[in-house]
């Protein structure tokens, strides 16, 4: 046999609960195995009062001795703030800090005894971990979950640079596992990829068409999947034992619950045994499959219900689906195969292995990106809409939630006041109408736009988003050529929850924020229009007949109390009025125009 040559490039699982890497070998892909033929390394890590620390198996282990040096589930915390994790805190038995790096930007720490790590520089640990059994490649494509937001996904790109990684392309979970499965050579039509990891779950509806891979939708929630089962089974334990766990027996009981919970997946019942003499405590307890489910049947109906929200976004029904792919560890229980199917009516693929099917398909996105095939072409979507802040608060989306990635889309804005010189773009992520309930992306000036009356300067907004999902906005005043330009990073990232209550509440808002958007655009108009009306009047206002004038006043003064009002109906009205009221003023300045237009070409013909 021949020397297999050194790997360099490689496809990266970087999960909650595992890690792995694969990478393609006689044009299949195959995950790295350790010697004894394992390919997962656990996302854990153990430090150690030397200095040393552990990573993977050798961690695990020592969580039990060593419970507060002992970290799990990092990637819970890539690209979240402590405001996010509210609630999460009582299972993590590390102190979790969080430390303003810059005024406004706040960076969690993991501290461990006298030391804090950020979580790129956990997960770069686990990350060279991964790469040392896969041969020191220098390249990746790493994975994540596909509602990662902008904030998350930057993390994740900067552990594996930390990690010394030339990161190639982050790539959404789902998408990698129908990769893995060839589903795109197939052209299989319509796919749903159920993934019920360890803490995450997404479901994602793809379309394939002419070799043409595309993400229609994504939905899911990064606090659901098998820990939460590990839990409900020690919540049940612990009442039992009248005990609150400190973080040691924390770790006996989520050990023990797990196990359980494996067992099931393929007994009716499993004993479950806690055994620790010297603490005094002897405790034993059946499971039933029947319990286990009924535990679980909750978890399982947010899920669906999750999997029919995507659907809903895509425009289809659970009959459309041709495929359904399942992937993560949790979806080996049988139940949970049995709820997937009934609700799209399929039997879903299972032959890969479902801890490995991502690393997989990682893998063939990796080897697409660098042997330069162009045979097929892979497409994500935003998970929320972007825009700018136009007059009075109010946001003007540019990109629509779920559009394609790579996209881009310009629009022209103008200015507001004569002379106008700087205008400020503000950058909005979020589904509702109004600045302040979506969130701030970043913000930049365009200067130097020459002064000129107001609404005839031309200013086009371009938002363009790459591939991976970053997002660079230019703005560029057409008249005189004047350029801005900014890559947007988000100081830190959108909770999962934040992203589904914003969703949801645009659905809940949608007629409030209506009326309240069209409130501020025709006052945006009166506005324009009194002061337009003002310059008219002192140039062209004496030649009015006292009617037309006094109509223009009392249609002046109706116009300034709706403006006062909340009432957009009234408004509408109002500005309606006013223009009708100063119809006659605009004929005026129009004639007075059309005359000295007509003078200067007579003038002209004149000098020529
Ligand atoms: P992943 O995040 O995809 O690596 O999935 C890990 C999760 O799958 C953990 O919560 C495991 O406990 C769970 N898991 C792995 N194997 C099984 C199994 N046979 N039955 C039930 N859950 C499992």
């Amino acid at each position: 046999m021949e020397p297999q040559a050194p790997t360099t490039v490689v496809g990266i699982d970087l999960g909650t609960t595992n890690s792995l890497a694969a990478t393609i070998r006689n044009g299949r892909p195959e995950v790295f195995r350790d010697s004894t033929g394992i390919a997962l390394v656990p996302s854990c890590l153990s430090f150690h009062p030397d200095g040393t620390v552990l990573v993977g198996t050798a961690a695990k282990e020592r969580a039990l001795l060593d419970p507060t040096h002992t970290i799990f589930s990092v990637k819970r915390l890539m690209g979240r703030t402590l405001a996010d994790l509210q609630g999460e805190l009582k299972h993590i038995p590390q102190q979790i800090v969080e430390r303003e790096v810059q005024p406004g930007r706040k960076v969690l720490r993991v501290r461990v005894d006298d030391k804090e790590y950020t979580p790129e520089e956990l997960s770069a640990m686990i990350l060279q971990e991964v790469r040392k059994r896969a041969g020191n490649p220098t390249k990746a494509v790493i994975t994540v979950p596909a509602y990662f937001d902008d904030a998350q996904r930057q993390a994740t790109r900067d552990a594996g640079r930390i990690a010394g990684l030339d990161v190639l392309r982050i790539v959404n979970e789902p998408t990698a596992a129908a990769l893995a499965y060839g589903l795109d050579k197939a052209d299989a039509g319509t796919i749903a990829v159920y993934d019920l990891g360890g803490g995450t779950f997404d479901c994602s509806i793809l379309s394939l068409a002419d070799g043409v891979f595309k993400v229609l939708s994504t939905n899911g929630d990064t606090y659901l999947g098998g820990d939460d089962f590990d839990r409900a089974i020690m919540d049940i334990v612990s009442n039992e034992l009248k005990l609150v766990p400190d973080a040691e027996l924390l770790q006996h009981l989520r050990e023990a619950a797990e196990r359980a919970k494996m067992a099931l997946s393929t007994a009716d019942s499993t004993e479950l045994v806690i055994d620790l003499p010297q603490r005094k405590i002897a405790y034993r307890r059946t499971f039933t499959r029947t319990e286990f489910e009924s535990l679980i049947a909750p978890h399982i109906d947010r899920s669906l219900a999750k999997c029919q929200a995507a659907l809903r976004d895509a425009k289809l029904k659970p009959s459309d689906i041709a495929e359904v792919v399942l992937v993560g560890g949790s979806t080996r229980i049988p139940y949970v195969r049995q709820r997937v199917e009934a609700f799209f009516g399929r039997k879903p693929h299972t032959d890969l292995n479902p801890d490995e099917v991502v690393a997989l398909g990682a893998a063939v996105q990796a080897d697409i990106l660098t042997s330069g095939r162009r045979d097929r072409l892979l497409l994500d979507v935003i998970p929320l809409s972007l825009g700018i802040e136009t007059l009075g608060g109010v946001v003007d989306k540019v990109i629509d939630r779920n559009s394609t990635v790579p996209c881009q889309a310009t629009t022209r804005y103008t200015t507001f006041v004569d002379n106008q010189t700087a205008i400020t773009i503000n950058i909005y992520q979020g589904e509702r109408e109004l600045t302040q309930d979506c969130r701030l992306l970043g913000q930049f000036k365009l200067g130097g736009i020459p002064p000129m009356p107001a609404q005839m300067a031309q200013v086009d907004v371009t938002f363009r988003v790459d591939a991976n999902g970053m997002l660079r906005v230019q703005a560029k005043e057409q008249r005189s050529g004047q350029q801005a330009i900014i890559e947007v990073k988000a100081s830190h990232g959108l909770s999962q929850d934040e992203v589904e209550r914003l969703v949801l509440e645009s659905v809940d808002h949608a007629h409030a924020d209506f009326s309240a958007r069209r409130f501020i655009e025709y006052k945006n108009k009166a506005d324009a229009d009194l002061r337009h009306t003002a310059k008219a009047l002192d140039q062209a206002g004496a030649e009015l007949t006292p009617e037309q004038r006094a109509r223009i006043d009392a249609a002046t003064a109706t116009l300034k109390a709706a403006m006062a009002g909340t009432d957009a109906d009234d408004l509408h009205r109002a500005v309606d009025a006013f223009g009708a009221a100063t119809l006659p003023l605009a004929e005026l300045l129009m004639n007075a125009a059309a005359k000295k237009l007509l003078r200067g070409q007579h003038d002209d013909a004149i000098e020529s």
